[in-house]
């Protein structure tokens, strides 16, 4: 058994969810489970949808649900007209426009919108492309059976960063998507969207597919869990910003973590932690060229000084500076509390014997964290900061390869530079500006090209 799943562009329109067809067909013996995404763009319109109604522009919110209706039945008519199943697969996805609809006005009535109400929004991307991939993939001779992934993917109610509840999902996916699979055939299902234990909908977070996919492939104990997506694997740097990124064709799954949580949205950060656990190899493969080796991502791969870089700006950075108190036990403790209390997740840490330097990616709580903290030390704030991360399991092995990195960043300004514990990524804080350029240098610096 095997997942598959397909991002928002390899089911963006027609063309695609027809490439993914003949993608899962080519996978049948190997008894595929199907995850998909929204179509590309949907989920972005959607939010918008759920913007416009909490400022109360029902009309603005209602011509963003049409927009979205008219593609979705225009990409149904092209896949299924003339075919029996048209009229009621488009009668069943005007169905769910409808409801749509009704919740815009009923948000817009309200003039607000809360994080449980945008996660009910966000999640009928998936609703509608699971539906329209099921009655496709039918309509192609592939055994789909339709799944809603809010029967499976139980989760805490946390909205719109819901924590799946792993054990409960493993039951859920046992029950409801083994028998399918024993019997031949193919369950699809919508990634990123769950719900609580009482039912009501949550989403997983942003770019949260691959994590479904990981999730479920983990309950089933899946045998490999591909991720089809709109470049050739996972590459030595994001090709937005390094035109001659190579592919990479093995990393190891702690190389992938790192660079997924420090900006390579290839692949969602928390992809890799149900596949590591039973050590499911995870791949990467671009759908509009499925005869490509793609990346393998598993516990063996080369070793490398450096594999790829990755970063990501809009950091804030916070220094507490306590000449006095930093030694003292318990001192750092309290910071992280005050973080934990706050809810902020904390990416990198630098401690020096007065400071304690940390980046947060969400300043959502920052009033509030920097009220606690200054009960503590003095505090400052940098905001538009950015991380590069340079990972490698080899990068320790000389000195060399920092030598290297720090020597091609040059005149790139560095606020703070950290290593992580395993060894594997040398991480540095600049302006947010410079991630663009930062990444070019060190990419032409390890991997050659033209970049810097
Ligand atoms: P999907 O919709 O299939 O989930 P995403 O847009 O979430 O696709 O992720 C794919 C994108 O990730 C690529 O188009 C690419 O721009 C970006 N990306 C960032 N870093 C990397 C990297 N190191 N390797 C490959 N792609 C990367
Ligand atoms: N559709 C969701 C998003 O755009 C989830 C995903 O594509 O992974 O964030
Ligand atoms: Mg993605």
């Amino acid at each position: 058994m095997i997942v598959v799943k397909f991002g928002g562009t390899s089911v963006g329109d027609a063309a695609a969810i027809a490439r993914a067809a003949a993608i899962v067909t080519s996978r049948l013996p190997r008894r595929p489970i199907v995850v998909v995404s929204a179509l590309g763009g949907a989920t972005n319109a959607l939010l918008a949808v759920g913007e416009q109604s909490a400022k109360g522009h029902l009309i603005g919110a209602l011509r963003g649900v049409e927009t979205l209706r008219e593609r979705h039945l225009r990409e149904c008519e092209t896949l299924l007209g003339g075919t029996d199943a048209a009229d009621d697969v488009a009668g069943e996805l005007s169905a769910m426009f409808d409801e749509l609809a009704h919740l815009a006005e009923a948000l817009s009535t309200l003039g607000h919108v809360t994080p449980r109400s945008l996660d009910a929004i966000a999640s009928f991307g998936e609703q509608l492309s699971s539906s329209l991939v099921t009655a496709y993939f039918k309509e192609s001779g592939i055994d789909a059976e339709y799944v809603d992934a809010r029967d499976v993917m139980i989760t805490d109610d946390r909205f719109t960063e819901a924590e799946p509840l792993s054990e409960v999902i493993a039951e859920r996916a046992r029950e409801i998507i083994q028998p399918l699979v024993r019997q031949g055939k193919v369950p699809v299902m919508g990634g990123f969207i769950g719900a609580t234990s009482g039912g009501i909908t949550t989403t997983l977070g942003r770019g949260g597919s691959d994590y479904s996919a990981s999730l479920v492939g983990a309950a089933l104990h899946a045998e490999s869990i591909e991720i089809w997506t709109d470049v050739d694997g996972m590459l030595t740097a994001d090709p937005r910003v390094v035109d001659d990124a190579r592919l990479i064709e093995q990393i190891r799954f702690d190389e992938a973590s790192e660079l997924a949580s420090f900006g390579a949205k290839v692949l969602h950060p928390n992809t890799i932690a149900p596949a590591v656990r039973l050590g499911i190899p995870v791949f990467i493969y671009n759908s509009r060229r499925p005869e490509g080796t793609g990346t393998r991502i598993t516990f063996d791969a080369p070793h490398r000084p450096v594999s790829a870089i990755a970063g990501k700006s809009g950091v804030t950075l916070v220094k507490v500076t306590a000449p006095r108190m930093l030694l003292a036990h318990g001192f750092l403790r309290r910071v992280f509390e005050i973080f934990e209390r706050h809810e902020t997740s904390v990416d990198v840490v630098a401690t020096s014997e007065v400071s304690v330097s940390v980046t947060i990616d969400d300043p959502g709580r920052l009033e509030e964290l920097l009220l606690d903290l200054r009960a503590l030390g003095d505090v400052s704030i940098e905001r538009d900061r950015g991380i590069v991360a340079i990972v490698g399991a080899g990068i320790c092995d000389t000195a060399g390869a920092m030598g290297r990195a720090l020597m091609a960043l040059g005149s790139v300004r560095i606020h703070m530079m950290s290593l992580s514990a395993t060894g594997i990524n040398l991480t540095v804080i600049v302006d947010g500006a410079s991630v663009t350029p930062a990444i070019q240098r060190l990419h032409t610096e390890f991997f050659g090209g033209v970049n810097a």
